[in-house]
């Protein structure tokens, strides 16, 4: 409703005059009027309590009103009408006792006066139809005024009917405005629907991406979490103790395990000055010291010092590792940290600097050079004295082709080469390189002797990677054993006459003192000869060697049966040695062998006379034979004192003896393996041992069936 009387356009003081207008009877219905009732002046006014306004006019009687003409309301008497909705009539003013002295017909000048209300259908009050003569009039009968107000409710009721088609009119006018505007809502809507189509599929869009960041957070949150656990792990399995001081308490909370590498119990309180209380003196200021630049001027908080527990007393070296947090405006806001026993990598990384020292110190003493190649790489480093052993002079980096190549003696160039290259097959000799070369320096051309050991290292696929090792000068002693050789070789030489003779003068004498019956002189001279032999099998042994020097040992090769051979050799043993019993393994049949039978049953004994030397009186020792796939292998077993794995490595080199309580009192020199591994590499064999300490040991050595 509000809307309706806001809206719709009513018959108001501008439209009145127009609408009247308008209705096609009015002027005839005044014309009738007047005819009617006699009256020169007829008219229809819109009347509010403010105005009269001229709607329609017939003026015959010249009063000069005209159709838009207003009246003040308070000259008329259709206010009158207006108040009391009823008609006004006045047939002759001058003698009417109301009107007689109204300014109203004074004023315009009529006798006689009708006037009716036009009320409209809705009850509304538009205005009056009137009626004015000079001249008196008959007008108050019911005809007349019936006819009068018939006339009024006839223009109201054209009125009513303007209004509605007024109103409906507005109302179409608003309902179309109201479909116009539903229309261009509605295009609106489509336009905007479009959009928020558009703006939808975007939002679906960016919907499907959020929810992709979403669970990428999901998941990132997931992996903090699990960092978290993780970390929180790795924190129990390290035992590593945490920390965490408060920025505006200054409150220091700790865990129990970092109260215990402090020695407190976990239900104790520990401060800051507590804790640094359990530092021991020299360190204590410097630890407080870092612990306020962290704090103070965000400075790194790395620090290793010792602490005495509490409770305990025991002494731990502790790392702590802090990480100070500021908040947006850099202000510090919390120190937290971790806490480790350090103690066992202290004492460790202690000893290791020691055993560092140590080494060079034993380097510097020994003059060990060292050297490095980087097999993948292709490249090589050499210390100084390495350098120096190789009489290097310039400072480029070394390579094997033109530094150690070309500084071996050229004697020994071939040999060392095989070995290196022997050295990087790891089923060959899994790395080992232990060898001794002569080395021409570039420059003077002077001649050292060096020991080079070292060890190749392989990547899974058994492929070399690193060869590292060092080398030392034993030109002294290359020098002296050279100088010995000679020696020992002369003396030998020089000694085999005369013990030679010495043998066979006794053996003269022995026979003479058999024929005399003389049985002290003949025990006497037996023994002597025992001893003669031994004398003469270590000057044989020291002659082989200057032999072996001197490249003056020839194989005389033939077929001959290797049972027979060690039969030959464990039956002398066994005259020769009472004291042990020397046992065969019968093989399963005769073996034949193509070697020097006099050199491979000069192994045989040096190994048997071994066996029994190094073992207890009444112990047996086995001698076994078994045919391989084209080799023969031989071994020697007895049940003596056995050898060390680390003496098991060198017994085959010259002069090697094992020291101890119990070898101190057995005779020898050292030469008996060596001239046995020599002779069984020259027949392409390979001779090693297996022993244990206590238990005994075994000899092995193999030759090829066909040389
Ligand atoms: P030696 O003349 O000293 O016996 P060898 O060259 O024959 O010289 O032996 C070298 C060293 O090896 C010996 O000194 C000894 O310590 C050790 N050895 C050799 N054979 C045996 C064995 N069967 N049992 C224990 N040790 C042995």
């Amino acid at each position: 409703m509000n809307f309706y009387h806001s809206s719709v356009k009513r018959i108001n003081m501008r439209s009145a005059v127009q609408i009247i207008q308008d209705i096609p009877i009015i002027d005839n219905l005044l014309k009738v009027i007047c005819r009617t009732t006699g009256m020169g002046f007829a008219a229809i006014a819109y009347v509010t309590p403010e105005q009269w306004l001229a709607c329609a006019v017939r003026d015959e009687i010249a009063f000069g009103l005209v159709p838009g003409d207003e009246l003040k309301i308070e000259t008329t008497l259709c206010n009158e009408v207006m108040d009391g909705r009823v008609t006004v009539v006045i047939d002759h003013v001058a003698q009417d006792q109301k009107y007689a002295c109204h300014h109203t017909p004074a004023m315009y000048g009529f006798q006689s006066y009708i006037s009716a209300p036009i009320i409209m259908n809705d009850g509304k009050y538009f205005g009056t139809l009137c009626a004015i003569d000079p001249k008196p009039a008959r007008l108050n009968n019911p005809e007349t005024i019936g006819m009068f107000e018939l006339y009024a409710q006839l223009i109201a009721f054209h009125l009513s009917a303007e209004e509605q088609v007024l109103v409906s009119g507005a109302l179409l006018a608003n309902e179309r405005r109201a479909v116009d505007r539903q229309t261009s809502l509605t295009e609106e809507l489509t336009s905007t629907n479009e959009q928020l189509n558009i703006t939808n599929e975007k939002l679906i869009e960016t919907n499907k991406r959020l929810a992709a960041v979403n669970d990428q957070l999901k998941a990132a949150n997931h992996r903090i979490e699990e960092r978290e656990v993780a970390l929180r792990l790795a924190i129990d399995a390290a035992q590593f103790g945490t920390w965490f001081i408060h920025s505006v308490t200054r409150e220091f909370i700790t865990d129990a395990r970092l109260k215990e590498l402090f020695g407190y119990l976990p239900e104790e309180d520990l401060s800051i000055e507590q804790a640094l209380g359990q530092i021991t003196d020299e360190y204590r200021e410097y630890v407080a010291h870092k612990l306020e630049e962290a704090i103070y001027h965000n400075g790194d908080y790395d620090v290793i010092y010792p602490v005495i527990g509490k409770k305990d007393g025991i002494l731990r070296w502790l790392r702590a590792i802090g990480n100070l947090k500021s908040d947006p405006t850099g202000a510090f806001s919390a120190f937290t940290g971790v806490v480790m026993d350090i103690t066992q990598q202290k004492q460790a990384a202690d000893t290791l600097q020691s055993a560092y020292e140590q080494l060079r110190l034993s380097k510097e003493a020994a003059q060990l050079g060292f050297f490095d190649m980087d097999l993948k790489k292709g490249t090589m480093e050499w210390d100084t004295r390495c350098r120096e052993l190789f009489g290097i002079s310039h400072d480029l980096p070394v390579t094997f082709e033109n530094d150690f190549v070309i500084g071996l003696h050229q004697e020994d160039r071939e040999r060392i080469i095989t070995i290196i290259n022997d050295a990087f097959v790891k089923s060959i000799g899994n790395g080992v390189y232990d060898v001794e070369y002569r080395t021409i320096a570039t420059g003077n051309g002077q001649l050292r002797w060096v020991r080079a050991k070292g060890q190749v290292y392989f990547d899974q696929g058994d492929h070399p990677v690193r060869f590292i090792g060092s080398v030392l000068d034993i030109t002294e002693q290359k020098l002296d054993q050279l100088r010995k050789n000679d020696f020992i070789a002369m003396a030998s030489h020089e000694l085999k006459t005369p013990i030679t003779s010495l043998s066979g003068f006794l053996q003269l004498l022995n026979k003479k003192a058999k024929k005399t019956g003389d049985e002290f002189a003949v025990s006497a001279y037996t023994r002597m000869g025992t001893q003669v032999k031994k004398m003469v099998g270590l000057i044989e042994g020291f002659l082989d060697l200057s032999r072996l020097d001197a490249g003056k040992i020839h194989l005389d090769l033939q077929r001959f049966s290797l049972n027979e051979l060690v039969l030959e050799v464990a039956d002398l043993a066994n005259a020769l040695y009472p004291s042990h019993e020397v046992v065969i393994l019968s093989p399963a049949s005769t073996m034949q062998l193509t070697a020097d039978r006099n050199k491979i049953e000069q192994v045989l004994s040096n190994l048997i006379s071994n066996a029994v030397k190094y073992s207890p009186m009444g112990r047996v020792v086995k001698v076994e034979m078994a045919e391989g796939e084209n080799e023969i292998v031989v071994n020697v077993k007895d049940e003596g004192m056995g050898i060390s794995s680390e003496n098991l490595m060198n017994i085959f080199e010259r002069y090697y003896r094992v020291e101890t309580s119990y070898t101190e009192n057995i005779a020898g020199f050292g030469i008996g393996l060596h001239l046995c591994s020599e002779i069984v590499k020259r027949h392409n064999g390979k001779i090693w041992a297996e022993s244990e300490l206590g238990m005994g040991s075994t000899f092995y050595f193999s030759i090829p069936q066909h040389l």
